[in-house]
Order: structure tokens, then C-alpha cells, then sequence
């Protein structure tokens, strides 16, 4: 059993773990009362690129989950970090306009940019978008990937993620990605640092084998699997990654806190 009694703080996925499709998972709102009641430290990630910071939140607002903005963490503000400490780089989008904005603040250059950022942008993926993209690369401009996942779940079941046109153009161009979004050891240093707590006292939960416990569980923190979102029984009990624990749902955590 996972000895929650030196945890501080936790750092939770979003998609999957408080909500699926539009809907609140039953008892994540409690599970954020008590959080509070209690004091405890939270931060809440995503590697969502399809909508702003600004959409996501109201949306969670109107789902009955009270999370504030500052305690949001995305993979476009780890970019946009990232970018920054770059000196701030001409770059080439390929996002959807909502999630386009967070990168006013850059050069744009559509020819011979110093990065590309691919986040997700639907059903828009196709041969001549992939093929400018490697020529793009082979000139010398750099993939930023706001994330690499595999697959995510929608209403309908699992759907195919943007890590495989990441990997394939890493593939043909033979230049790796600078990943920026979970599973990245970065992205878990930045969240930490704002918790202001050390990664042996803060336990991720989600409901990623890969973004989410693998990646925190090689930061340093222990990870909790919830069995909501994409948790699919199979793919668990075949996978080298092994969460150091797994529950059914966000709704019960507080009776491991109490
Ligand atoms: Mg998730």
C-alpha cells in the first residue's frame, strides 16, 4: 500500500481524471473540496493543445470543478517557457487558432523558422502538411512538440494521438523533437517549482501509463493510477510501467488521506 502520510501536494492530470468529454467524473468536485478543506497544495496538469488556458478553465468552471487559472498547468506554457529561454526564436505554428494565440509574442516565419510547434490540430493532418513540415526540418528548423501522446479517449473510444506524426517525421528527417509537454522531465520541474515542494513529498495521479506515471515516476514523485479516462485493464497488466498505485476513480482519494 502507498504510504500517503509525507505527501504535501499533488500534481493531478485533467482529462481523464476529473472529466471525460464534457462531463465531470462523479465525486471529482468532492475530491477538490476536500482538497481544499485540507489545504493541500494542487496543481493540475494537461498536455491539451486544442484549446486556450482561458477556454479550458471556464469550461472546468462550468463542469462544477472550482480550479483556478494559476494552478493550471499546459504544455503551451511550457513551450512558451521553453521559447523564452531560447531568446525568443522565429517560429512556425502548427496549432489550432485558439491555442495559437498563447504564441504572439514570437517571430513567425513560415519558410525557414528556428522551431516548429506541432500541437493538435484535429483531422487537419495529411501528406503536403507532413512533407513541408520534413522540408522544413531538413533546413534546419527544430520540432517543438507541445506533446507526443499515443492515444487519447473521446466519447467514441481511444483515438489516435499526434506522437505518431511526430515520430514519423523524427523518423525520416532523423532529428529528434524537443518534447515540452508531460511526459518530459521539464515539464514535472516546472509544476514542482511552483508547488515549492520537493518531488519525494508531491504524488502525480492520472490516467497515462506514459505521460503521466511513467514520466513523473522518472522525476521522482509516486504516481497513482486512476481507472477513468484511457486506463484500459490490458494495456496496464502488459506495460514495464507500474503505477505505485492504481484506484478507480479521483473520488477515492480522500479515504487514502484520511
Ligand atoms: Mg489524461
Amino acid at each position: 500500500m502507498l504510504d500517503l502520510s509525507a505527501v504535501r501536494g499533488f500534481l493531478f492530470d485533467i482529462d481523464g481524471v476529473f472529466y471525460v468529454g464534457k462531463q465531470a467524473i462523479p465525486g471529482a468536485a468532492e475530491t477538490l473540496s476536500f482538497l481544499r478543506s485540507r489545504h493541500i497544495p494542487c496543481r493540475f496538469t494537461t498536455n491539451t493543445t486544442t484549446r486556450s488556458l482561458q477556454t479550458m478553465h471556464a469550461e472546468l468552471v462550468a463542469m462544477g470543478l472550482s480550479l483556478d487559472r494559476d494552478e493550471i498547468f499546459t504544455a503551451p506554457h511550457a513551450a512558451v517557457r521553453f521559447l523564452r529561454n531560447e531568446g525568443s526564436p522565429s517560429i512556425h505554428l502548427v496549432l489550432n487558432s485558439n491555442t495559437s494565440s498563447e504564441f504572439a509574442e514570437f517571430p513567425k516565419d513560415d519558410r525557414h523558422p528556428k522551431y516548429i510547434v506541432v500541437g493538435d490540430i484535429g483531422d487537419g493532418w495529411n501528406y503536403p502538411l507532413m512533407n513541408r513540415l520534413f522540408a522544413m526540418v531538413m533546413d534546419g528548423a527544430t520540432l517543438l512538440a507541445l506533446h507526443k501522446g499515443r492515444y487519447w479517449q473521446v466519447a467514441e473510444g481511444l483515438r489516435m494521438d499526434i506522437g505518431a506524426f511526430i515520430t514519423g517525421l523524427e523518423y525520416v528527417t532523423g532529428k529528434a523533437a524537443v518534447v515540452v509537454g508531460k511526459p518530459s522531465e521539464s515539464f514535472f520541474r516546472l509544476a514542482l517549482d511552483d508547488l515549492g515542494l520537493p518531488p519525494d513529498q508531491v504524488v502525480m495521479v492520472g490516467d497515462d501509463l506514459y505521460n503521466d506515471i511513467d514520466g513523473a515516476q522518472r522525476a521522482g514523485l509516486r504516481a497513482i493510477l486512476v481507472r477513468t479516462g484511457k486506463f484500459r485493464e490490458g494495456i496496464t497488466a502488459d506495460s514495464t510501467v507500474k503505477p505505485d498505485l492504481i484506484i478507480d476513480s479521483i473520488a477515492d482519494l480522500p479515504k487514502l488521506l484520511r
